[in-house]
C-alpha cells in the first residue's frame, strides 16, 4: 500500500545550498519541513490548485500559501491586474487610487468596520491594532489565549506560564521579560479563566486579542456562546476586542468570523486573502476609534510600502471575484461534501481521527475526542501519525502543510476531479498510517 517516494533530488540540492543562504536553510521556519519527513518541496510554479516542484512532481495544493490562495494559484483576474499595474510602477509611496478602491470594495461590503489603514503583513496588522487599543484605552496590559498565533511582533511571542497564576512567559529568545509580563495569556474556551483575568488586573486590561477562528494550533472551533461572552466581559470592563481575522477575513465570508459570529469587535486585523497573494494586511475599526491613528491621532504607525499599488490591484481583483453573491456557499458547500467522504471512511474503518471544518477551513485531528476547542487538548504524540499521513500524501500528489497543527484550505480553484483525487489519495494515506 505504501507509494512510492517521490524523487526530492534537486529540492534536496536547492535545500543544501539554501542553509548557505538562510538560518535553517528557510525564510520562516515551517518551511524547513522539520514535523515532517524528508526536506521541503522547493516550488517551481502554481497555477489552478496545482504546484510544481523542482523536481517536476505535481501536487494538489491544500496548503494555499497558508491561506491567501482562496483563487487558487495564478488566478487570471488577479494576473491580469498585476501585470496592468507593473507597467506603472511598482511604489510610489505617495497615495494611489488603487488603495481607495480597495479599501472602498471593502467597507461597503463590511459592516463591523468604518476605517481601514493597509500594512504589508499580518504580523504588521495585528502589531498595530494592539498599539491602537493601548493607546486609546490609555491602558497597557493584553490578554491572549494559548494556542491563537498572532504573528511574531514581541507582546505577541507570549504563552501561557506554569502554574496557575496568568502570567505569560516568551516563547522567543530575545522578547524581553518585561514584555511577557504586559500580555497575559489563558486558555481558550474557559470562561472562568476570563472572569478571573478581569479580577486580577481591573482596569489594567486595554485589548483581549483572539482569532476569528483559531486556526493555527488546529482548528479550535469556539462556541458562539463563549464568543459572545468574550464580547460581553470586554464591554463591561472597558477593554478592546480584536478579531485577528488575518486567517478568517474574506475566508469565513467577506465578513470573516465577525459576521460568523454575530460579533462586533472594537479591532480587526486583516492580511493573507486580503492582498490576493501579495504582501497586504490591515487593520480596521470604527471611525472613532481609527481616529487615534497618525497623523489623525497620537498612536503612531507608518510604512514605506503599505497600500502598494501592485499589491491593491492584486487585492482588488480577488476581492471582487469573492465579493459576488454565492461565491462563499458554494465553496463552504464544496467542503463539506469533501470532509463528509473522507469522515465516512474513517467511520467504516474505525480510525482514530477527526476532520474539524469551518467554511473552506478543515483540520485533521488525530484524535477520539469530539470537540477540541483549546490548545490543552491536542495530545503532541498523535503528530506522528500526522507525520506518516502527510508522507504519504505527497507521494500520492497531494500538498498538505508541513505540521500536524497547521490547517488545510479549499480553494475555488479545486475541481471535483482534483478533491475525487485528493479522497482516494487521504484514504490511501490513512490506511497506511493505521496500518
Ligand atoms: N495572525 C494570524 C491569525 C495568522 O494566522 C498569521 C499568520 O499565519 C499572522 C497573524 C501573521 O501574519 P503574517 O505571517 O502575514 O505576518
Amino acid at each position: 500500500m505504501k507509494a512510492q517516494d517521490i524523487s526530492r533530488e534537486k529540492s534536496a540540492e536547492l535545500f543544501e545550498k539554501a542553509k548557505k543562504y538562510f538560518p535553517g536553510g528557510v525564510n520562516s521556519p515551517v518551511r524547513a519541513f522539520k514535523s515532517v519527513y524528508g526536506t521541503p518541496l522547493f516550488i517551481e510554479k502554481g497555477d489552478k490548485a496545482h504546484l510544481w516542484d523542482a523536481d517536476g512532481n505535481e501536487f494538489i495544493d491544500f496548503c494555499c500559501s497558508w491561506g491567501p490562495l482562496i483563487l487558487g494559484h495564478n488566478h487570471p483576474a488577479i494576473r491580469e491586474a498585476v501585470q496592468a499595474q507593473l507597467g506603472k510602477g511598482l511604489s510610489f509611496g505617495a497615495p494611489t487610487l488603487l488603495e481607495n478602491e480597495l479599501a472602498e470594495l471593502i467597507l461597503s461590503n463590511n459592516k463591523y468596520i468604518e476605517k481601514i489603514r493597509f500594512v504589508s503583513s499580518g504580523t504588521e496588522a495585528v502589531m498595530s491594532a494592539i498599539r491602537l487599543a493601548r493607546g486609546y484605552t490609555k491602558r497597557d496590559k493584553i490578554v491572549k489565549f494559548e494556542g491563537c498565533y498572532h504573528g511574531h511582533s514581541d507582546s505577541l511571542l507570549v504563552k501561557a506560564g506554569s502554574g496557575l497564576v496568568t502570567f505569560g512567559e516568551t516563547s522567543s529568545a530575545g522578547v524581553p521579560k518585561a514584555f511577557a509580563d504586559e500580555t497575559i495569556v489563558i486558555s481558550l474556551n474557559d470562561k472562568k479563566a476570563l472572569e478571573q483575568v478581569f479580577v486580577d488586573f481591573k482596569d489594567q486590561i486595554a485589548a483581549v486579542i483572539i482569532e476569528g477562528v483559531p486556526a493555527n494550533n488546529g482548528l479550535l472551533i469556539q462556541d458562539k456562546e463563549y464568543i459572545h461572552f468574550l464580547r460581553e466581559i470586554t464591554k463591561a470592563h472597558g477593554t478592546l476586542l480584536i478579531f485577528d481575522e488575518v486567517i478568517t477575513g474574506f475566508r469565513l465570508g467577506f465578513e470573516g468570523a465577525a459576521k460568523y459570529y454575530d460579533i462586533q469587535p472594537d479591532i480587526i486585523t486583516y492580511g493573507k486573502i486580503i492582498g490576493g497573494g501579495m504582501p497586504v494586511g490591515a487593520y480596521g475599526a470604527s471611525a472613532e476609534i481609527m481616529s487615534n491613528i497618525s497623523p489623525d491621532g497620537a498612536v503612531y504607525q507608518a510604512g514605506t510600502l503599505s497600500g502598494n499599488p501592485v499589491a491593491m490591484a492584486a487585492g482588488i481583483a480577488a476581492l471582487q471575484v469573492l465579493a459576488q453573491p454565492g461565491f462563499y456557499e458554494k465553496l463552504e458547500k464544496t467542503t463539506q461534501q469533501f470532509v463528509e467522504e473522507i469522515r465516512s471512511f474513517v467511520t467504516e474503518k474505525n480510525y482514530e481521527v477527526k476532520i474539524f471544518t469551518v467554511g473552506s477551513i478543515f483540520w485533521f485531528a488525530f484524535t477520539a475526542q469530539e470537540k477540541i476547542q483549546s490548545a490543552e487538548q491536542i495530545d503532541p504524540a498523535s503528530m506522528e501519525k500526522y507525520k506518516v499521513m502527510h508522507r504519504e500524501l505527497l507521494n500520492r500528489g497531494i500538498y498538505f502543510g508541513p505540521s500536524g497543527y497547521e490547517v488545510g484550505f479549499i480553494s475555488a480553484a479545486h475541481t471535483e476531479e482534483d478533491l475525487n483525487k485528493a479522497v482516494t489519495a487521504i484514504k490511501e494515506a490513512l490506511m497506511v498510517t493505521f496500518e
